[in-house]
């Protein structure tokens, strides 16, 4: 998933950038409002972490015109502890969520894996779908209760998929959210990645849970399993 860090104090930012990248996420990040909002309209966001208190123009008024030019990906504000007012506003203005710091990182990574989870309609921190679970915190993938060995990247390319479960996602897409910026960009790598998930997930090619459709993308194809009472 493909995220933007906006935090104009430089060393907060770029260990939330550190740790968001070895987290698996794709990380853009800018120093004031005016970067954030080029960021917002250039790149294919999934998710935002926006500062209030930024040079140039302040995280509430970018947020408030990202909203208003359509820009729907979920958006974390960061907020001093004591300005309960700054919440109230980051959250009319189209936050959906807000940290306030000083933080501790597992937090925002919770707060952003719920959003992400929300944002693709999944309930659940453990996505499942036909006999696939894959578990976001732990990053972990079984089939049919039996753990499956993959690859960071593999591991990235699957969750993106079974995120958007039932939609076609282009070979473009999964490129631009997944591969940092300074990655060598060959897009038949990603049929590799896709030939590999399919042996590791489904050997005797069974339920077929990646399906291609040429010049389009893939398309995660099993059904999503509907909320369990009492599990995660
Ligand atoms: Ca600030």
């Amino acid at each position: 998933m493909r995220i933007l860090i906006v935090e104009d104090d430089s060393a907060l930012r770029s260990s939330l950038v550190t740790q968001f990248s070895a987290a698996g996420f794709n990380v853009d990040s800018a120093a004031d409002g005016e970067e954030a909002m080029y960021c917002g309209r250039e790149y294919p966001l999934d998710l935002a972490i926006i500062d209030l208190g930024l040079p140039k123009l302040p995280g509430m008024e970018v947020i408030r015109r990202l909203r208003a030019e359509g820009k729907s990906f979920p958006v974390l504000i960061l907020t001093a502890r004591d300005q309960w007012q700054d919440k109230v506003e980051g959250l009319q203005a189209g936050a959906d969520d807000y940290v306030v710091k000083p933080f501790h990182f597992p937090e925002v990574l919770a707060r952003v894996q719920a959003l992400l989870r929300r944002a693709t309609g999944w309930t659940q921190s453990v996505m499942q779908a036909g006999p696939i679970a894959l578990d976001t915190r732990t990053q972990t993938v079984t089939v049919s209760g039996t753990s499956v060995e993959l690859t960071g990247f593999e591991y990235l390319v699957l969750e993106h998929l079974m995120y958007r479960a039932g939609e076609i996602v282009s070979k473009t897409d999964l490129i631009e959210r997944l591969y940092a910026q300074d990655y060598d960009r060959e897009s038949n790598t990603i049929e590799v990645f896709i030939g590999r998930l399919r042996r590791k997930l489904d050997p005797e090619d069974t339920y077929r849970p990646i399906e291609t459709l040429r010049g389009r993308g893939y398309r995660f194809t099993l059904e999503r399993k509907a909320a369990q009472l009492g599990s995660t």
